[in-house]
């Protein structure tokens, strides 16, 4: 009766799993979700200009079609203005699991939302990875750690987290997400794939989505104060995008599972986050300090040695080499909001 109600639902069913090689075009074809959003844009521009096939699924809550505008037209590229919180029906060899909004400001807009993204929408990517047998890739992020008691924290660390905080939709959504992730894979065979993505950024992040560089680089262009929360002392490692953009490929394209933490062990304080970017744009820019949010961690550094190991990855930007790559990104759109 299962299988016949299956069927009812998802008429290809029947469908052989694969396509006859002969059939299929070169190169692969992949579905990204969230890929109108600042890593997911990176990550789409790389699997093209490798030469695969590309489905973004996007309902476009913090992504925006101006990240991806310079594919349209190619044949070998595909939008769909889609939320993975409702089923979807396509035909894939891999899956690149990202639709999540990430940044706090935007993640605690909606919790209810949020964690129906983590938890429905990413068990709608394993049922879909399972019936058309594709590899799955999940990203969770270093907020499953919580706000560690370990430092720096390694993947064997199952974290110090709250559950019933206002964080608690993203880093709870996203462990639940892990947990169906492994629970596919060993109960119904899916391959999957898990990295835990520590603070990035770059070009394309959303000018005003409250994370940290995106807050002090928009606030120095704009000649306002940088806003330092609580007293400044707390640390993140900053990675560039490019950088996890290749670790992400690598995880998919190895033979590992994971979870793989894919993130910059160099560690900064937000006052000396603050300095550098003080030194990259605007020696007079000023910072105001301003009361810190609830829950946050006080500390955060990956420890990266099982990814160099087995997946032959680290990252090579530095902070004060990526900032400026961002900064040009970012002053281009500030003038164009004017
Ligand atoms: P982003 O907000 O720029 O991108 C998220 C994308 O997902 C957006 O395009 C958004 O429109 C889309 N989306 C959100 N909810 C959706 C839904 N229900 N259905 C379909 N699409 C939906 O964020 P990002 O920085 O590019 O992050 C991408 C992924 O990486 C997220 O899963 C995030 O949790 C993870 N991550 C990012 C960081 C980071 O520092 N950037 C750190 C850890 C983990
Ligand atoms: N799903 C999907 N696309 C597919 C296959 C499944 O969106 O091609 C969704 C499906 O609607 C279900 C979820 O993925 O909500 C889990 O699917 P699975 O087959 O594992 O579970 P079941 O349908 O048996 O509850
Ligand atoms: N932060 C800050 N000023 C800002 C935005 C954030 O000092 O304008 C701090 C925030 O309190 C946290 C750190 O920067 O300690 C990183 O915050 P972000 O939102 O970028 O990412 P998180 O690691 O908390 O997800």
């Amino acid at each position: 009766a299962l299988v016949v109600q299956r069927r009812d639902k998802f008429p290809s069913f029947n469908l052989p799993r694969r396509v006859p090689t002969d059939l299929k075009k070169p190169g692969l074809r992949i579905v990204v979700t969230g890929g109108a959003g600042f890593v997911g844009s990176h990550l789409v521009d790389k699997l093209l200009a490798r030469g695969d096939s590309v489905i973004v699924v996007d309902n476009f809550f913090t992504g925006r079609k101006d990240n991806l505008v310079h594919h349209f037209g190619n044949p070998r590229f595909e939008l769909i203005r889609h939320d993975v919180v409702e089923p979807i029906l396509l035909e894939v060899d891999q899956i690149y699991h990202l639709a999540c909004p990430a940044s706090p400001v935007h993640y605690k807009f909606n919790p209810i939302k949020t964690i129906k993204t983590n938890v429905m929408g990413t068990l709608n990517m394993l049922g879909l990875a399972k019936r058309i047998g594709a590899r799955f890739l999940l990203t969770s992020t270093s907020e499953v750690y919580g706000d560690p008691l370990e430092h720096p924290q390694k993947e064997t660390y199952w974290g110090h987290v709250n559950p019933i905080g206002e964080r608690s939709c993203y880093d709870e959504g996203k462990r639940t997400a892990e947990t169906l992730t492994m629970d596919y894979h060993r109960g119904a065979g899916v391959e999957v794939r898990i990295a835990r993505i520590f603070n990035t950024y770059g070009p394309r992040m959303c000018l005003d989505d409250g994370r940290v560089v995106s807050n002090f680089v928009a606030q120095a262009l704009r000649k306002e104060p940088m806003t330092v929360y609580g007293d400044g002392k707390q640390t993140r490692s900053f990675q560039y995008v490019s950088d996890l953009v290749d670790g992400l490929v690598a995880l998919m394209e190895g033979e590992h599972i994971g979870p793989f933490n894919l993130g910059n062990p160099g560690e900064f304080t937000m006052l000396e986050l603050a300095e550098v970017v003080k030194e990259t744009i605007d020696p007079s820019a000023r910072i105001e300090f301003k009361p810190n949010t609830p829950d946050d961690p006080h500390m955060r550094k990956p420890d990266i040695t099982k990814a160099k190991q087995l997946l032959h990855w680290e990252p090579k930007v530095s902070l004060r080499q990526g900032l400026p790559r961002m900064v040009s990104d970012f002053q281009k759109r500030i003038l164009d909001e004017k």
